[in-house]
């Protein structure tokens, strides 16, 4: 199925052109789309219907297809209509759909939970990661984790430890608790007046380096700014959340693996829960199964370990991007932190799907592929493919930066190739490139004048080349009119 693709017809013919103008239309009367000016539909912004998903490709009514060059927002692992996934939700479809998670059990979410805490990043000489708690979506998994931290003070007898600290330019969702905890000016700013108060520390960003700066001084810099603020603040803060070793939202910003190992102990130090946003970082997009394992932390007899979090946020690419999950893990001493007569005690959070059987289905199913393709050797290839292919544009007029981490590969674009000299927003750079990219077949989808590739891990050489040379035509293109 995922090789007959590559014989499609790139040109569109008459009848598959009306027939996606028929959507478009019909989804232009009832549809209120995300993250998007719903004015700028359609003649600023295309709107692309899709028919079917087949590996790296999407194939519209149009009769085009488009390579998913961002992994339809950092969701898809193994490629789209990944029929071992597929067929595993068809398989628990016909089971069991969905039961109440209160009161019920079903194995799917059981067998899960076992097999992500055998996975997650483990610290050598601390406690486990040892329970895990479902929700829906990342923003709700951010809920959770933020909800969690504060209740366990509470429940405690600290009820003074009510901040929360967070990563400038970070981001972690759209709902009122996780978007408080975010810094992205564009999502955040309208809704400031109903948000609930948090502490930014300076982020880490390499990018943000003072010339002659390393990214490791960098990092240790921003922590000792953090330091600081921890110092500042005694006993009012339950938690601090970030997304290690890659800010996505923010501009597929990176950082030094050391800011986390110093996080780690300062929020030993100060009693701070470290949460770690891995929704979009999990799962292999950084190079290893969970970006964490970068900060390598050997234990106190020498034993190898990374940084562990108090709490683990996954969601996104959980599922192989094939349905809405999240699993918030955490340490026993929080989940016995709960544990009481009382009911108000209790961690009473709970969404209707919580725990969803399928999405748990599809979960495992995508766990299975890890181990039956060796998807993070595998990746280590594309990766370093990825690598050769972005290099050349390092050197572009415009091109200000080039980074990766594993799967991610971004470019900054800037006026003539220095870091302080951006483009005027006004200009849309990065939506220009958005529209040069789509017309010839690749969907990139830029974060201000950032471009960058995320895609599926089953990639192929000549999908990647053609990633490649439509990204630098992309930047010409756009560069071009600004
Ligand atoms: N945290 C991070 C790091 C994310 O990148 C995102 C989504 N882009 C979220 C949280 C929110 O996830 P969702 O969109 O599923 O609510």
């Amino acid at each position: 199925m995922h090789g007959r693709t590559h014989e499609r017809q790139i040109v569109a013919d008459p009848a598959a052109a009306q027939s996606a103008a028929r959507w478009r239309a019909r989804d232009l009367e009832v549809l209120w789309h995300p993250c998007t000016q719903m004015r700028e539909h359609p003649d600023i912004l295309p709107l692309v219907p899709i028919e079917r998903g087949d590996g790296a490709w999407l194939l519209g009514y149009d009769g085009r297809r488009y390579l998913d060059g961002v992994s339809s927002w950092w969701t898809n692992l193994h490629g789209h209509a990944e029929p071992r996934i597929a067929e595993a939700i068809a398989r628990q479809a016909r089971t069991l759909e969905q039961v109440i998670l209160a009161g019920f059990s079903h194995a799917p979410a059981v067998e899960l939970a076992e097999r992500l805490l055998a996975l997650a990043p483990r610290q050598a000489g601390r406690a486990p990661l040892a329970r895990v708690f479902y929700a829906d979506n990342g923003s709700a998994g951010v809920e959770v984790a933020l909800k969690m931290a504060f209740h366990w003070f509470r429940n405690r007898g600290e009820p003074g430890r009510t901040k929360f600290v967070a990563l400038e330019n970070g981001y972690h969702g759209e709902t009122l608790g996780a978007l408080a905890v975010g810094d992205i000016p564009l999502y955040r700013r309208i809704y400031a007046p109903l948000l609930a108060e948090a502490l930014f520390a300076p982020s880490p960003d390499a990018y943000l380096a003072a010339p002659g700066e390393s990214a490791e001084a960098c990092a240790l810099r921003a922590a000792d700014a953090l330091a600081d603020l921890f110092d500042r603040h005694p006993g009012e803060i339950c938690a601090l959340i970030l997304e290690p070793r890659l800010q996505c939202a923010g501009g597929m910003r990176m950082h030094h693996p050391a800011y986390l190992r110093r996080v780690r102990e300062l929020c030993d130090a100060n009693g701070v829960f470290l949460i770690a946003d891995e929704i979009a970082t999990g799962f292999g997009r950084t190079g290893t199964m969970f970006a964490c394992e970068q900060a390598t932390l050997a234990g106190p007899g020498g034993q190898e370990g990374c940084v562990a979090p108090d709490l683990l946020c996954l969601s996104k690419g959980l599922t192989g991007g094939f349905l809405p999950l999240a699993a918030v893990l955490t340490t026993q001493s929080i989940y016995d932190g709960f544990l009481d007569d009382s009911r108000e005690r209790a961690f009473l959070h709970s969404h209707s799907y919580t725990g969803n059987p399928l999405a748990c289905a599809a979960a495992l199913a995508s766990l299975d592929i890890f181990g039956s393709d060796d998807v993070l050797v595998r990746n280590r290839a594309t990766a370093a493919r990825m690598a050769a292919l972005a290099a050349p544009l390092a050197g572009h007029r415009h091109v200000a930066d080039v980074r990766q981490a594993g799967m991610v590969v971004a470019f900054e674009l800037t006026r003539d190739g220095a870091r302080d000299t951006p483009f005027d927003a006004a200009s849309r750079v990065g939506l220009h490139a958005y529209r040069a990219a789509l017309a010839r077949g690749v969907l990139l989808r830029p974060l201000g004048d950032v471009l960058y590739w995320m895609p599926p891990y089953c990639i192929d050489e000549a999908q990647l080349q053609l990633l490649a040379s439509v990204t630098a035509e992309a930047i010409e293109e756009a560069t071009a009119c600004a």
